[in-house]
Parts: structure tokens; C-alpha cells; sequence
């Protein structure tokens, strides 16, 4: 690229765009840097935890109920037992002695095991309460957690759309300044802008304003040698330096 031309006050609007840059490189920094977007994936991973622990408390809700019916279905069948074998002891169909205490010893057997498979049935019904409460419990959580994740959504949408709209209005300023840029100049201050953010910075006290750095005393002296309309750039950050009245030349 041979070297680029303009008039001063070209040159001055190059500030605008990079004020304009300037501010659209905020944006992009306040749009990825919300603090909303990361409440929001630290509710996400906290929601993944409580659905895990429910879909686990569940589970074991379903394979306790089943334990437990089967443990009823093993009471019932005792006490069926009993009720046959007290049917025909009341019936007086058993008269031999030896049968007779056999008979007897059975129930009592089958009234021992009937008492502990209660036992386990209360024992499965306690576990069951525990861990009915303990959905419970995750259940609200995780409907609470939902609240506070739309209403923490809600707040990064509002973010979202005042950084657009802000974005969108300095777009359209930025690109009605490029239309009056001369395309050499433009081309050159993109060029630049793509490492650096902006591409130009005044020259202010004899400092560039792009890298605060001071120039020193031969570079100002080449600065003041050059002709207005000569496009410098600062020798530290290569931004195009533009030559105001506070310049300090
Ligand atoms: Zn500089």
C-alpha cells in the first residue's frame, strides 16, 4: 500500500470511528463478560444436580413400593394360612393329639413370621416417608430454581437487547462516517484496527492517546516536518496518529 492521503479534517473523522469502534468493542466485552450469563450456568449445573438427585430418589421410590407390596402380599398370605388352619382346628376336624399340636405349633410359627413381616412393612413404610419428603423437598427446589433461573434469563435478555440496540445505533453512525472516508484511508484504518480495536488515536500533548506512550523528540520532529495532509502513524503502536490543534507540535 503506497502512502495514504487526506485532508485534515478526513483525517479528524478518523477519531469519530474510533471512538465508534471504541464503544462497539465495550459492548462486545459487556455482552460475553454479562455476570447474568454466568449466574445463569451456575444455575444450570445446580439444576442438572437436583434432576440427577430426583430421577435417583424416584427410582428408589418405585423399588421400595414394589418391596413393599411384595412383603403385604407375604403378610397376606400368613394370615390366609392362620385363618385355615384356626377354620379347621375350629371345626374340630383335627382329633388326633399329635396333629393337633402339630397344627397348634404351626400357627404360632405362622403368628411369629406374620409379626416380623409387619416389621418389615412398617420398617419399608418409614423409608418410604423419608424419601417421599426428600422428593418433596428436591421437587420445590428444583420448581424454585426454575423461577430464579427465568427471572435471571429475563435480566440477560434486557442486557442483551439494550448492548444490541446500542450496538445497532453505533453501527449505523460508524458506517455513515466510513461512507465519507476516503477507501485508501479506510482501508488502511480497518487494516489496523483488526489487531489493534481502533485503528487511529490523537495526538495529544505529544503523546499517542491509542498507546499513552510520549513520542519522543525525533519522532515529533518528523510529525511537525510532515505535511497536513500526510497520514502518520504513532512508531510504538503503528495506529494512525491524528494532528489536532492540542496535538503539542
Ligand atoms: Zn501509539
Amino acid at each position: 500500500m503506497g502512502p495514504v492521503k487526506a485532508s485534515p479534517q478526513t483525517q479528524l473523522r478518523l477519531l469519530e470511528l474510533a471512538d465508534l469502534d471504541a464503544e462497539l468493542g465495550r459492548l462486545d466485552h459487556r455482552r460475553r463478560a454479562l455476570p447474568e450469563v454466568t449466574e445463569l450456568s451456575r444455575l444450570e449445573t445446580r439444576a442438572g444436580e437436583l434432576k440427577d438427585a430426583l430421577v435417583a430418589t424416584e427410582t428408589e421410590l418405585s423399588d421400595l413400593t414394589r418391596e413393599q407390596s411384595r412383603a403385604e402380599r407375604d403378610v397376606d398370605q400368613v394370615r390366609t394360612r392362620i385363618e385355615r388352619d384356626r377354620a379347621r382346628l375350629d371345626a374340630g376336624q383335627v382329633s388326633a393329639a399329635r396333629e393337633l399340636a402339630s397344627l397348634q405349633s404351626e400357627i404360632e410359627n405362622l403368628h411369629r413370621r406374620q409379626g416380623d413381616l409387619e416389621e418389615v412393612v412398617l420398617e419399608l413404610m418409614e423409608r418410604r416417608e423419608t424419601l417421599e419428603s426428600q422428593r418433596d423437598e428436591l421437587t420445590t427446589g428444583r420448581d424454585s430454581l426454575g423461577g430464579e433461573m427465568a427471572e435471571v434469563a429475563a435480566r440477560r435478555d434486557a442486557a442483551f437487547k439494550e448492548i444490541d440496540e446500542q450496538a445497532a445505533r453505533a453501527t449505523d453512525q460508524r458506517a455513515s462516517i466510513a461512507s465519507e472516508v476516503p477507501a485508501d484511508l479506510l482501508a488502511l484504518y480497518d487494516q489496523i484496527r483488526k489487531t489493534k480495536g481502533v485503528g487511529a488515536a490523537m495526538l495529544r500533548a505529544g503523546r499517542c492517546e491509542g498507546c499513552h506512550l510520549s513520542l519522543n523528540a525525533a519522532d515529533l520532529n518528523v510529525i511537525r516536518a510532515s505535511a497536513p495532509d500526510e497520514v502518520v502513524r504513532c512508531e510504538e503502536c503503528r495506529r494512525i496518529l491524528v494532528r489536532t490543534p492540542e496535538s503539542g507540535l
